[in-house]
């Protein structure tokens, strides 16, 4: 065996090479075909190949692919943070162009305590997040996240910022029920918020849909509307992390519109280019910028590749190419078919202990038992026998860590926007006999 220079992932295990990608299908130089059920890591919304896209990054590349943004502009830049002001709950945002979406995160945190500090008020720099949340593996997110896995080692080089409970009504942190709960979950963010002092902390972050860190788990009707009010009330900033629900994969622009709740700031991330290039986005709101641009006029951040010409070109390319496509009305209708599939599915196999999810961010969690929804050991792996044997097949499906705090099992499905009734129709049948098979080995 010749000597490996690529880091992968996991060292010891064997990466199949893609040759092409065309819609849902990606395929290898083996001529195998696999269907994108995870659009990557939810971020190819529109498929891959899409010619639009190709065709825009090929115009832009042929003008200027990089400009410094520290010496100038660009017009895909400036329209393009025009677009997305135009799209966003509310309107009147300010953009700042990233390459990741724990870039937009980071921005978020850092934009919102420079927001206090120009205002005089140092102390507010603490981030509030939930337990059971993901915002990104650099320093600055991975301290705003809860995810167990992939804090556990660097804690003691992670700020030590405080967390609340997150809705998860499946398996409710405070052991009560919606609605006589009365949304004692959001509730715990004002008791957070009391304890630590209004006048440390900066922001609360909150991912509209819980993603890698808990599988498409959808908060109860009304916590976001509780969630703002308590923010307001202690004048905190309500940072929405949109990395994985945003540019349309929930069947809105936004997931935050589900709520009908604007954020003060916003992160953004993965289906902004839909994976053609790195981009990701901090949305920061009017309101919060106008300290900023009263005082020092500058905020404190930025990356090399910041607002470069050719990503932001693809970026517009694939917002023109959802909007021309109804992608966001796709979401919608292709979510609410999968979503009744994979829940007969789960009428039929005692494994699945939920199912849940809005528009194409759709999730299954996995259980030993249903009736008491006890989780399986650990060590029997049962997301990861689920991931490899789908992938196996040709179905690609993506891990999230479902239970509390991470000891459960879960997979998200989010195909790209793109598919078609046919191709859910072969989803569904691949991932049941991928299902079936694993509850054989692991029951
Ligand atoms: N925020 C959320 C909600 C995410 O799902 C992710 C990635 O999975 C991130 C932030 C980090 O994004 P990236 O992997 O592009 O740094």
């Amino acid at each position: 065996m010749e000597r490996e220079h690529l880091i992968k992932p996991v060292l010891d295990h064997y990466y199949p090479t893609i040759e092409y990608g065309k819609g849902v299908f990606l395929y290898d130089d083996q001529g195998k075909a696999y269907l994108d059920a995870s659009s990557g890591a939810v971020t190819v919304s529109i498929g891959h190949g899409a010619q639009e896209i190709i065709d825009a990054m090929l115009e832009q590349a042929n003008k200027v692919s990089f400009v410094y943004r520290s010496q100038f502009t660009s017009e895909p830049a400036e329209k393009l943070a025009k677009k997305l002001s135009d799209l966003a709950p509310g309107h009147d945002y300010w953009a700042f162009f990233v390459n990741s979406g724990s870039e937009a995160t980071e921005t978020a945190m850092k934009v919102a305590i420079q927001h206090w500090q120009e205002k005089g008020r140092l102390g507010k720099n603490r981030v509030i997040s939930r337990r059971m949340s993901y915002h990104g593996i650099t320093m600055g997110a991975l301290s705003m996240s809860g995810h167990v896995l992939r804090r556990r080692r660097f804690i003691p080089l992670l700020e030590d910022f405080p967390v609340v409970v997150p809705p998860y009504c499946y398996r409710c942190p405070l052991n009560k029920t919606y609605p006589e709960c009365k949304l004692a979950c959001a509730d715990d963010l004002d008791t957070a918020i009391k304890r630590i002092g209004a006048e440390h902390i900066a922001a609360f972050i909150a991912e509209p849909i819980i993603g890698a860190a808990g599988g498409a788990v959808v908060p109860p009707e009304g916590y976001y509307k509780k969630i703002k009010e308590i923010c307001e009330r202690h004048e905190i900033l309500f940072i929405a992390d949109e990395v994985m629900t945003g540019i349309a994969r929930t069947g809105a622009m936004f997931g935050m519109e589900h709520f009908d709740v604007e954020p003060d700031l916003m992160a953004l991330g993965k289906g902004m280019s839909a994976g053609y290039t790195p981009m990701a986005a901090a949305l920061v709101k009017d309101h919060v910028m106008e300290p900023i641009l009263q005082g020092s006029k500058s905020i404190m951040s930025g990356h090399t590749y910041s607002a470069n010409p050719q990503s932001a070109a693809v970026s517009l390319a694939v917002l023109d190419y959802i909007d021309k496509h109804q992608l966001v009305l796709a979401a919608e209708e292709k979510g609410s078919y999968l979503l009744a599939r994979l829940r007969q599915m789960a009428e039929q196999i005692e494994m699945i202990g939920d199912v849940r999810g809005i528009g194409l961010l759709l999730a299954m969690e996995f259980v030993s038992d249903r009736s008491n929804k006890l989780t399986f050991p650990p060590g029997l792996g049962v997301t990861s026998r689920v991931i490899e044997r789908a992938f196996q097949k040709g179905l690609l499906v993506y891990p999230a860590a479902g239970g509390v705090d991470g000891a459960g099992d879960a997979i998200i499905v989010a195909p790209p926007l793109t598919i078609t009734e046919e191709e859910i129709d072969l989803l569904v049948s691949m991932l049941e006999e991928t299902v079936r098979e694993v509850m054989q080995e692991v029951t």
